[in-house]
């Protein structure tokens, strides 16, 4: 019996907890590809150490080594996706399916933000490698002409705030190495919001941004930006100027799905408790390409979280469709919460309801990374 064709549609959280979920018996059962732009997997989560070329143990991880042997791989970029005539396009080829997996992830949003083409952005590997060469080669300048620098960040969410807080060590650091004052190196933050990491209660809000200010980074809460100009960010009121713009003033789904014909919303798709793209039961919407009903009029946050139970609920449904069974269970979802690392050894964080600050939460991020290494790579993850 021909086998049915499953095309998954890349390898962030959601394409390799689904993958990673599957077992012997779907492999024989189904003929898998998975379609990537890079030929490797990275935690996305890390990508502000990335920004920054902080050392934290391994971020890339080669998909032919953490990936089943029967899984075809095709390191493509994805042009287009003919929903009617169930077939994907690439830059290179064609390919056609029986069953779509969509988890093209997140890209940046820019709102359309006049002179955004002068900032740079942490919505991939190559890209969060380019900032950490500008901050050298910058620094570098720096250092011969008697100057300093001055990075600005567009953007109090996770991503800001984690990369400010790096950025800022990091630029401490140089300056300690090369024995020179660090009082010219700067890092600014600014926010639109009246206050950082609004999910938070106004205290933990508030350690926040304290400990980002110990730390050096310069925050301006409530600030719309209006304009970017080469060197300068414009903002209500004031401008500031800057050696490197980093915009990380939100996300939105994956273009190839704010671009298709399926019913989405920036890139995301609402879908239904299995999560089908509406009237579609042969394609499936996971991780940020997707909304996923919270049961009280909104949409769960897009995280890396959710994307991991909707790969590994997602495994389960097909082990279904593959042996055509039934299968009743909904996916539904429950966060254990949030957690904001301000530096090497620092968090705030909200855990299964509790607030916390400090060490503690740091380490709890490092074993959700550790936990996550060993489900792509086994045992030996967990000292990666
Ligand atoms: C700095 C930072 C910190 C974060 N911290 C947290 C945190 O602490 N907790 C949390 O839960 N979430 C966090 N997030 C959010 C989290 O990373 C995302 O929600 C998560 O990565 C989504 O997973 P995904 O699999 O949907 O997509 P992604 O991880 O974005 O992966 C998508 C994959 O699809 C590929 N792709 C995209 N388009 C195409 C195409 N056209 N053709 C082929 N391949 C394509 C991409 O190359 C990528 O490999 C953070 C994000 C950032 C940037």
């Amino acid at each position: 019996m021909k086998r049915p064709k499953i095309i998954v549609i890349g390898a962030g959280y959601a394409g390799i907890a689904f993958l990673k979920s599957l077992d012997e018996e779907c492999f024989r059962l189904g003929d898998f590809t998975i379609i990537n732009k890079n030929s490797y997997h990275y935690h996305s989560t890390m990508l502000h150490k990335v920004a920054t070329a902080e050392k934290s143990g391994k971020i890339m991880f080669d998909l032919r080594e953490i990936l089943h042997p029967e899984i075809k791989i095709i390191q493509q970029a994805v042009t287009d996706i003919d929903e009617i005539g169930r077939i994907v396009t690439t830059e290179h080829g064609k390919y056609e399916y029986d069953y779509l997996v969509c988890a093209a992830g997140f890209e940046k949003e820019s709102f359309n933000l006049e002179g955004i083409e002068n900032a740079m952005f942490i919505d991939s590997y190559i890209q969060s490698g380019r900032i950490a060469e500008t901050i050298k080669l910058k620094f570098e300048n720096a250092l011969q002409n008697n100057t300093g620098m001055n990075v600005v960040v567009c953007g109090g969410g996770l991503t800001g705030i984690e990369f400010a807080a790096s950025c800022a060590d990091m630029l401490k650091h140089k300056c300690k190495f090369h024995g020179i004052s660090d009082k010219n190196f700067n890092v600014h933050l600014i926010s639109s919001t009246p206050r950082l990491l609004t999910f938070f209660s106004e205290k933990l809000s508030k350690k926040t941004a304290d400990r980002l200010e110990k730390m050096g980074v310069k925050v301006t809460h409530g600030t719309r930006i209006v304009s970017l100009d080469k060197g300068r960010v414009n903002y209500e009121g004031g401008h500031l100027e800057a050696d490197l713009i980093v915009w990380t003033a939100g996300v939105k789904g994956a273009s190839i799905v704010s671009d298709s014909d399926v019913e989405n919303d920036r890139g995301r798709v609402k879908v239904d408790a299995k999560l089908h793209a509406p009237d579609h039961s042969e394609r499936f919407y996971i991780g940020d390409v997707s909304a996923v009903s919270d049961g009280k009029g909104g949409y769960y946050p897009p995280t890396a979280q959710i994307a991991c139970e909707q790969g590994a609920y997602l495994a389960r449904q097909f082990k279904a469709i593959l042996n055509n069974a039934s299968f009743d269970e909904n996916f539904s979802f429950k966060s254990n919460g949030i957690i904001c690392s301000i530096g090497d050894s620092y968090a705030t964080a909200l855990v299964m309801g509790f607030e916390m600050s400090g060490f503690i939460p740091s380490i709890l991020k490092t074993i959700v990374k550790k936990k996550w290494n060993v489900k792509v790579f086994g045992l030996k993850g967990a000292i990666l």
